[in-house]
């Protein structure tokens, strides 16, 4: 297999014209939104009349015709701006969109990808309840089928864009006692009678982002709106989640690569001769660079996978066990990795720059604050390990 890690014409002018755009249209902006925990209406609007809202997906589907190393691009830029932001366009495309473009069927696709992906409307991926977080056949939200809908009752938490999407795709047990088997995803729309958004959370990082519960009472959704086949809900869930950890690791390395920035601004400011009796700093910015470059290139190798698959499970194709295992397990580590190299980078960051590096508002302070999430969400980093160590026992080290 031929191994180039360099990248086209296209994808260098995309970059640049994504970096170009965020540096001007986003970045002045975002701390006020941040700082007010205002949700970035404004910013969104301008984010998707660029197409970002649906740059992995197919022209037909309302999206830019790009693939995941684009989407990846974005959101290494993203990243580099504002975690929040990268949360809440991340679950929008990365994990909500793609799970309707992977599972949806034509109808769907044209009726809810399409606004989607031009960014009319918003999405959400609601998978974890107050019982069901790493658990996730624990699920206690049900959906009894009446006629021609089902009948949805529960609650969801932690919602990424929850109060907002105009689209939820919803997960909940059509069948309580087959446990994962028994799950199903669900479309379901903003103004459903009977569904309703509840209180936002009060996060340590992220604030420019919304995090919401979701209430079902009785609420029906049409048997058009079930999103693959009935008890499919958990492959739905997981791979989805497969696909999204390659851009949430994306963004993660942008994030740590600006904190970099900011690290290796401030030892330059350090005098030549200073810096020679602390030599270790130079050791220390070595070994940041060393992980990052590592980490970087990791999310783009698993985005090319990532990207293959994705195409593969949306145009029906029979995807081989070994690949879809090999991806799998190839997503998780790089989450793991590239968040965990995040953590460390910031940390470091912060004990090397001092007290001013620990100001709330200091890009350092906000990046450690803003980046704890990234090891929890899409599955914390130990359950990724899990499927990460499950995989090696079962199919041994393995050609990657
Ligand atoms: C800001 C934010 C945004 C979020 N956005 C979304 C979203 O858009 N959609 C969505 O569905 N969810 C979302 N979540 C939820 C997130 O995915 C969950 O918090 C996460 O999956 C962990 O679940 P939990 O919090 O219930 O922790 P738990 O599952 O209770 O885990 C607690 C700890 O126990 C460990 N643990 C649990 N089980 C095991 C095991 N079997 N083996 C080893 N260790 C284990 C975990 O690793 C963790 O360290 C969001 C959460 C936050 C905080």
């Amino acid at each position: 297999m031929p191994i180039d890690f360099t990248f086209s014409e296209e994808q260098e002018q995309f970059r640049k014209t994504a970096r170009e755009f965020l540096r001007k249209e986003i970045e002045p902006k975002i701390q006020y939104y941040n700082d007010a925990e205002e949700w970035p209406e404004e910013l969104l609007k301008k984010y998707a009349a660029q197409g970002y809202m649906g740059v992995p997906f197919p022209k037909k589907y309302g999206g830019m015709g790009y693939g995941e190393l684009e989407y990846d691009i974005l959101m290494e830029e993203v990243g580099k701006i504002d975690p929040s932001f990268s949360t809440t366009v991340g679950a929008h495309c990365g994990l909500a969109s793609q799970s309707l473009y992977m599972f949806g069927n034509e109808e769907q696709r044209l009726k809810y990808l399409v606004p989607l992906a031009k960014g009319e409307k918003l999405c959400a991926f609601a998978l974890t309840e107050p019982e069901a977080g790493s658990d996730v056949p624990a699920i206690k939200t049900s959906a009894v089928k009446e006629g021609n809908h089902y009948v949805l009752n529960g609650s969801k938490q932690f919602i990424s864009n929850g109060d907002m999407a105009g689209v939820v795709i919803v997960f909940a047990s059509t069948d309580p006692d087959l446990g994962s088997k028994g799950l199903s995803a669900f479309i379901v729309e903003k103004d459903t009678p009977g569904f309703s958004p509840g209180k936002l959370e009060e996060k340590m990082g992220i604030k420019g982002s919304h995090t919401s519960e979701l209430f079902f009472e009785d609420c029906e959704v049409p048997e058009e709106n079930l999103l693959g086949q009935e008890g499919r809900g958990y492959p739905v869930a997981l791979t989805a989640l497969d696909a999204a950890r390659a851009s949430l690791s994306s963004g993660a390395v942008g994030a740590t690569e600006r904190a970099f920035e900011c690290v290796v601004e401030h030892v330059r400011g350090i005098p030549p001769d200073e810096l020679m009796q602390r030599e270790s700093l130079l050791f220390e910015l070595a070994d940041m660079a060393m992980q990052i470059k590592a980490a970087r290139y990791f999310c783009y190798h698993v985005g090319a996978q990532v990207g293959e698959y994705i195409e593969m499970i949306a145009n029906h194709v029979k995807v081989d066990r070994s690949f879809r295992d090999r991806m799998s397990r190839n997503a998780a580590m790089v989450k793991v990795f590239a968040t965990e190299v995040g953590a460390l980078v910031l940390n470091r960051a912060i004990d090397i720059v001092g007290m001013d590096g620990y100001m709330e508002n200091h890009l350092l302070g906000r990046g450690f604050n803003d980046g704890v999430i990234g090891e929890i969400y899409e599955g914390t980093n130990d359950i990724n390990r899990l499927v990460v160590g499950m995989d090696i026992v079962a199919r041994g080290v393995g050609e990657e």
